[in-house]
C-alpha cells in the first residue's frame, strides 16, 4: 500500500476540497543567493532614493540592579538556613513563607539574580526609544508562490525584520519576537542598496543567506479548523493507512509561503485584523536548518495578513 496523496485523501473525503490552500514549501539551502532569485536574507535591493525601512516599535534592553551588601546577606542567610534544615532532616530547598517575602523583596521585580555578581536583572524598554534598521529575511518572486494575494503590478515579497524581541507590537494579542514588514513590490524598481547594520540585534534572527528550492502544493488545515466530522473522516482515511491526519496529511511544515499554519503547540488561536477579518497565513519561519534561525524556544514564526486590506498589520503568532 503506497502512502496516499492529498489528492488521495481528497478524493476519499469530498468536504476537504474547499480547504485546500495552495502553498509553496521554501526548502533553504546555505548559497550565495541570486539577486534576481527568491531567497532568505540578503542581498538587500530597494528602490532607489526610498528610505531603508528602520523600526521604531519599542525595544527591550537588559537592566541590572546591584543587591545591597545587606540584603547580600540575607540572601545568604536564607541559604544557609535552608540547607541547615534539609541537613536536619527537613525537605530539601523549601524556603518559609517569611524567607520567599524576603527574597521576593531584594529580587525587585527582577527575573532572575547573579548570584556571583550580585545583582538582579528585569527585561525594561530602552530609553531613549530609538529606530533600529530592518533586515532583509526572505526575498519572493510572484512565479515561485503566484498563489500569494499580489497587488496590480507587484511581482516582488519583501519580508523585513527587525531582528530583535518586542512586546505588545499586537495590542492584546500575545507576541514576543521580532517586528515583520511587507513591501509588496516591482522588479524593475529595484536597485542593489546597502542598508544600514541594525543599531542592535540578536543573532538568532540574522539569517545565514539562502537560496530556495520552491515546491508548491496544497496544503490542508489543522484538525482545529476543520468541522469535527470532516476532520474524523480524514483521520479514518490516515488511520486505513497507518498515518495521523495532523502529522503527515496536513499543515505540511518548514518554511512555507501561503498554505496553512499548522497548531501543533497549542489550540487554534484566532488571529484577527483589528477591522475584525480572520487573517490568513501568508509565511511560515522555521527554526533551524541553513537559515540558521531561533524564532520563539526553536519554533514557528507565522506572519498573518488581512484579507480585506494588505496595508493593514500584519498578524504575528509564534508555536
Ligand atoms: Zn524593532
Ligand atoms: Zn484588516
Amino acid at each position: 500500500m503506497s502512502r496516499p496523496s492529498t489528492a488521495d485523501l481528497v478524493a476519499a473525503v469530498p468536504a476537504l476540497a474547499s480547504y485546500l490552500r495552495p502553498a509553496t514549501l521554501l526548502h533553504p539551502y546555505a548559497a550565495t543567493p541570486d539577486p534576481r532569485a527568491s531567497r532568505i536574507g540578503g542581498p538587500a535591493l530597494w528602490p532607489a532614493g526610498e528610505p531603508w525601512p528602520q523600526c521604531t516599535a519599542e525595544h527591550l534592553c537588559d537592566e541590572y540592579r546591584d543587591v545591597s551588601a545587606a540584603d547580600r546577606a540575607i540572601w545568604e542567610g536564607i541559604d544557609r538556613a535552608v540547607r541547615e534544615r534539609a541537613r536536619a532532616g527537613g525537605r530539601a530547598h523549601v524556603v518559609t513563607w517569611a524567607e520567599a517575602a524576603e527574597q521576593e523583596r531584594i529580587m525587585d521585580g527582577g527575573d532572575w539574580i547573579d548570584l556571583v555578581g550580585w545583582r538582579t536583572h528585569r527585561t525594561v524598554p530602552e530609553r531613549p526609544a530609538a529606530a533600529t534598521a530592518m533586515v532583509p529575511l526572505a526575498h519572493l518572486r510572484a512565479e515561485d508562490a503566484p498563489h500569494l494575494p499580489w497587488p496590480e503590478g507587484a511581482d516582488r515579497l519583501q519580508v523585513l525584520w527587525c531582528p530583535n524581541d518586542h512586546d505588545g507590537l499586537q495590542g492584546e494579542r500575545y507576541y514576543h519576537g521580532p517586528n515583520v514588514g511587507l513591501h509588496w513590490q516591482r522588479a524593475a524598481d529595484l536597485a542593489p542598496a546597502a542598508p544600514p547594520a541594525p543599531r542592535r540585534s540578536e543573532d538568532r534572527y540574522l539569517p545565514t543567506p539562502c537560496a530556495l528550492r520552491p515546491e508548491r502544493l496544497a496544503d490542508l488545515p489543522d484538525q482545529d479548523e476543520l468541522p469535527e466530522a470532516v476532520h474524523d473522516a480524514a483521520e479514518e482515511f490516515a488511520r486505513r493507512h497507518g498515518l495521523e491526519y495532523h502529522r503527515a496529511l496536513s499543515c505540511a511544515e518548514g518554511w512555507k509561503a501561503g498554505g496553512w499554519p499548522s497548531w501543533h503547540s497549542t489550540d487554534l488561536v484566532p488571529v484577527d485584523c483589528g477591522c475584525g477579518a480572520r487573517m490568513v497565513h501568508l509565511l511560515t519561519v522555521d527554526s533551524g536548518g541553513d537559515p540558521g534561525l531561533s524564532v520563539g524556544r526553536f519554533g514557528e514564526l507565522r506572519v498573518f495578513v488581512c484579507p480585506t486590506d494588505l496595508s493593514h498589520p500584519v498578524g504575528l503568532n509564534i508555536q
